[in-house]
């Protein structure tokens, strides 16, 4: 069989070129060694994390929120099998949606994995070991990313898990040591706390949340301190013994010294992921990866091989859904003939715990480090109307602009609703705006938003509601 296109993956990277592929007239196929369609993403990843966020919120809101809002409903009692199945049906209704969309657009699926045979060929061995050959015009390796390990440390998915076996922990854990204090720790360290968990955080570095604002990750890590979770930084979980009942982790300060040993009934392994290159035959098909393992590309997508391409997690930039299926998008238009980009520059991220933390564009520790003349206009939520209100005002909003030219270079918000937010400012830093076009924007009242457009005024330090 012989197609324009055939995409390696069906994450949110993979399923979106197919499907943009597909738009613009090209014959296109997928392969999918995984029993479902949707990757990392929808399986194991960002729906069901959100799924135990928004279910373990209500739950916290409704022991600590309700009462003084005049809801009475006495303490809540987990269930936590029925809350394990909102989840999956939640996985299970999105993963079907991926399977209609492909079938809708007369994408053709292959199940089994995919492998570069020869220039333009693609085989795929399915479970029980057949192999099928496909022509292809051009392959997109979008095979996305799998779980980081730490070296001595063996994730058996029970006691030590990954964020895989954190989403399926079928109790609350009494003790939960959470190793790295990126989005996906926070997060699910977040889950575990509001049912119950005493979470400790380890962090190899001197500070969450690396890669983003610092005053953001300060600020934030006091909030989760309030909230019961607790950090050790500037400390490396070296070993943990799981020969007891308890699991007894070695904790070592980062620069060196005697370590402590902590106990914990789970042990959550949250470091980060590496690309996932296993199976595709890429060094005999001769397709170059940089120094990190990833699927080296150029600005195009293009891999060193003519007709090979890669996208999302698999290559360079942040291991973020919606960056692979822009990525996805851009290729498939790309591959068609037309004009395909991705604005790297302007990639929000989220953290969906609560408060939401977002941010898109430079931290100003980048432009520092950039040597860019900026001005910050910042604005509590303490002073927006609506948050305080709902006592919900922890958190700010943070605008960063250009000196010279008051280009928004910047936004990062810590604060209820924050994910959602965060979509302005991208609209913005995508037009080029400066702080002076948001702060003369009309913003409905009340709204969270409205401390968007004060940060902005508070870059000319003219902020109203301060
Ligand atoms: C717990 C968790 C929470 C997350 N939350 C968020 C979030 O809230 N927001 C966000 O933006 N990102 C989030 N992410 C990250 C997000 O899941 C990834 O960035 C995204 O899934 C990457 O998409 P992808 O298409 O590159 O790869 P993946 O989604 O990893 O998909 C790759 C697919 O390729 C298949 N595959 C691999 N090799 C082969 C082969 N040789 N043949 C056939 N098939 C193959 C795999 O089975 C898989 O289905 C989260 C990740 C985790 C783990």
């Amino acid at each position: 069989m012989s197609y324009d296109v055939i995409v390696i993956g069906t994450g949110p990277g993979g399923y979106v070129c197919a499907i943009r592929a597909a738009q613009l007239g090209l014959k296109t196929a997928v392969v999918e060694k995984d029993k479902t369609f949707g990757g990392t993403c929808l399986n194991v990843g960002c729906i069901p994390s959100k799924a135990l966020l928004h279910a373990s919120e209500l739950f916290e809101e409704t022991a600590h929120s309700f009462g003084r809002m005049g809801i009475d409903v006495g303490a809540p009692k987990l269930n936590l099998p029925a809350m394990m199945k909102f989840k999956d049906e939640g996985v299970d209704g999105n993963v079907k949606g991926v399977d209609y969309l492909l079938k809708k657009n007369k994408v053709d699926t292959f199940r089994g994995v995919g492998r570069i045979a020869a220039p333009g060929k693609l085989e795929v061995t399915d479970e029980g070991g057949r192999k099928q050959t496909l022509d292809a015009r051009a392959v997109v390796i979008a095979t996305g990313s799998d779980v980081a390990r730490l070296k001595g440390i063996t994730i058996d998915e029970k006691r030590i898990v990954s964020s895989t076996g954190a989403l399926v922990l079928p109790k609350v854990p009494e003790k939960l040591l959470v190793v790295g204090a990126g989005v996906i720790g926070l997060e699910l360290g977040s889950v575990w706390r509001r049912l119950g968990a005493q979470v400790l955080v380890v962090e190899f570095l001197d500070r969450i949340l690396p890669g983003m604002d610092l005053d953001v990750a300060r600020s934030f890590q006091r909030i989760l301190q309030k909230q019961g979770i607790a950090f050790k930084l500037a400390s490396k979980v070296s070993a943990i013994d799981t020969s007891g009942a308890k699991l007894k982790a070695s904790i070592e300060p980062a620069a060196g010294g005697s370590a402590e040993t902590v106990d914990a009934d789970v042990a959550l392994i949250a470091v980060g992921r590496v690309p996932y290159t296993e199976g595709l035959g890429l060094a005999e098909a001769g397709v170059k990866l940089d120094n990190r393992g990833r699927v080296a590309v150029d600005a195009h997508l293009a891999t060193n091989v003519p007709g090979v391409y890669a996208i999302g997690d698999v290559i360079a930039g942040p291991m973020l859904a919606h960056k692979a299926e822009d990525e996805g998008v851009a290729v498939a238009e790309i591959i068609a003939g037309r004009a395909g980009h991705v604005n790297y520059d302007v990639i929000p991220n989220v953290i969906y715990t609560y408060p939401e933390v977002a941010s898109v564009g430079k931290s100003e520790e980048d432009l520092k480090a950039e040597g860019v003349a900026y001005q910050a206009g910042k604005f509590p939520f303490t002073a927006n109307g609506r948050a305080k209100v709902n006592h919900q005002t922890d958190g700010f909003v943070k605008i960063l602009a250009d000196t010279k030219t008051d280009r928004v270079l910047g936004v990062h918000i810590v604060g209820p609703d924050a994910g959602n937010m965060i979509a302005e400012a991208a609209v913005a830093m995508e037009f080029g705006a400066s702080s002076e076009d948001i702060a003369r924007t009309c913003h409905a009242h009340p709204t969270l938003s409205e401390a968007i457009k004060e940060a902005a005024m508070a870059v000319e330090k003219r902020s109203i509601h301060m």
